[in-house]
Parts: C-alpha cells; structure tokens; sequence
C-alpha cells in the first residue's frame, strides 16, 4: 500500500525518490533490484554500505549495495526467505517502473582496504555486502572465510569465491567452519547475516583464536522472531 500523499514532502526531505530499472533473479531464492534516480548521482560510496528502503508504504528494511554506478544506480540482491514478510514480500513482486523511496547509502560495515587479510563470514544475506567489498580488492588481495547458504544453488557469483569456504545450512556450522579455517590474526574479519551466528563467531575468533576485537568487523543483520532489525 503506498504512503498517504499528505506525507509526500516529509518523505522527500528524508528519502530519494528512484525507479526500479531492472529486476531479475540473481539464485533461484534471491532477486537483483536496480534503482535509479539523478538524487544517486555521484555520491561516495563505501564496499559493504547499505540502503534504507521503505518496502510497503511506510516499512522500512535495510539492503546492502550490491553493486554502485556514479551515474545514479544502485544494486540490490533481496533474499525471499521462508517467513517471508513485508522486505522478501517487496523483492519477491516489485516490477520494472515501480517507484521506491530508499535513503541514500550509509553504514560503517565497510571494506578496510588497507588490512592485511581480509576474512568474510556470513549468509546469503551477508554475502550481498561482501559481494562489494570482495569487488573493490586488488586481485592479489589476501582473502579467506566461510559463507553458508541453504544449498549450492544460493550462492551468489562473488569475486574470489575460490579463495572462500561455502558451507550448506545442515552440514559444518559457521563457527566450526572458522574454527577449521583458522584464519590468522592481524588482518580484518567481517562477520554479518543472523545475529546470534555473528556473535557465536566473535566470540570465537577473540577468544579461541586469539583476535583483536576491534578487528572483527560485525553487523546483524536479522534475527529470528524480530522484525526489520534496523
Ligand atoms: C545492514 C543490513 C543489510 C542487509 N542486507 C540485506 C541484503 O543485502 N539482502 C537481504 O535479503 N537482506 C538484507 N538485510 C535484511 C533485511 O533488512 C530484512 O531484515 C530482511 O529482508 C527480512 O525482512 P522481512 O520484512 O522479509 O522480514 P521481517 O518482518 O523483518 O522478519 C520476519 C521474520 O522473518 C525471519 N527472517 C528474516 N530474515 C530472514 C532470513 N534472511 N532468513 C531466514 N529468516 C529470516 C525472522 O524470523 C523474522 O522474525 C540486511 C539487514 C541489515 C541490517
């Protein structure tokens, strides 16, 4: 349902009016948005930051940027996930020509370019955001890390991905994938997707492994029973 036109002006002063140019499944359970609007029209944005898009009238989620065009384009890659609500609703059905309204792209979830190393570990949902990060590295980057999906076919087409461990929902869980992986301090660690998950894995990269923990990047990003968690 879309907002009552008596807010439009709020609206306007908080988000960037934009058109939905292009939607085409990216896996069998995740959908590529682009919107575009002159408003995106070169902005500095960050690997790893994220849009705040209001889905259904006044709900808003967060999605990361997948990919970013200084002409005024930004990408998006929405998970239809079982529970689906109004976020998985919105990515599942949005068309080609439907006006959105999202934020410009903000967050401090971003690629340290300058690290050592660089560790991902994450979901479907995470790997959006390191799908990002993982473009903007040079190719003789140092990279490692562990990415569960729901199966195979959910991976998303990432930059390095030989240089990752992908993990099936079922099988090796992402704290025993670190713990095999044990990846070697000193670099940047960015640890995303369900909270839970992303705490279990701070935990042991600090405590077992011996990690600083300002270099554990971590963003939830949803949790089990709570709604539109930013
Ligand atoms: C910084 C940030 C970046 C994000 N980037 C992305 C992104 O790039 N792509 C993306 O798809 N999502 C991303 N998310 C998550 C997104 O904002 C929404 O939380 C998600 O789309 C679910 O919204 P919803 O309205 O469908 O469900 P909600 O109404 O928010 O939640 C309903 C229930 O669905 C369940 N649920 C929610 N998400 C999932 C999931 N992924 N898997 C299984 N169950 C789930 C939970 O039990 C939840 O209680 C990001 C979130 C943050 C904070």
């Amino acid at each position: 349902m879309p907002a009552p036109a008596i807010l439009n002006p709020v609206l306007d002063l908080l988000f960037v009016r934009s058109t939905v140019t292009s939607a085409e499944p990216i896996t069998p359970r995740m959908r590529r948005l682009r919107v575009e609007s002159d408003k995106l029209a070169g902005l500095d944005v960050r690997p790893g930051q994220q849009v705040r898009i209001l889905v259904g009238g006044l709900t808003p989620r967060t999605y990361s940027v997948w990919r970013y065009e200084p002409e005024g384009a930004v990408e998006l890659c929405v998970l239809d996930h079982p529970e689906g609500g109004p976020g998985a609703a919105w990515g599942r059905g949005v068309q080609v020509g439907e006006q959105v309204r999202l934020r410009k792209p903000e967050g401090t979830f971003t690629l340290c370019p300058d690290a050592s190393h660089h560790v991902f570990v994450g979901e479907e949902t995470a790997s959006v955001a390191f799908g990002a990060m993982l473009d903007a590295l040079p190719d003789g980057a140092r990279v490692s890390g562990c990415v569960e999906t729901e199966t195979a076919s959910d991976r998303l087409p990432l930059r390095h991905s030989d240089r990752l461990d992908w993990l099936t929902r079922g099988g090796t869980s992402l704290p025993d994938g670190v713990r095999r992986l044990a990846p070697e301090r000193g670099g940047v660690a960015y640890v995303a997707g369900e909270a839970r998950t992303v705490q279990a894995v701070k935990q042991l990269l600090v405590r077992e492994l011996g990690w600083d923990r300002r270099s554990v990047l971590t963003k939830p990003f949803w949790a089990p029973g709570k709604k539109g968690l930013e």
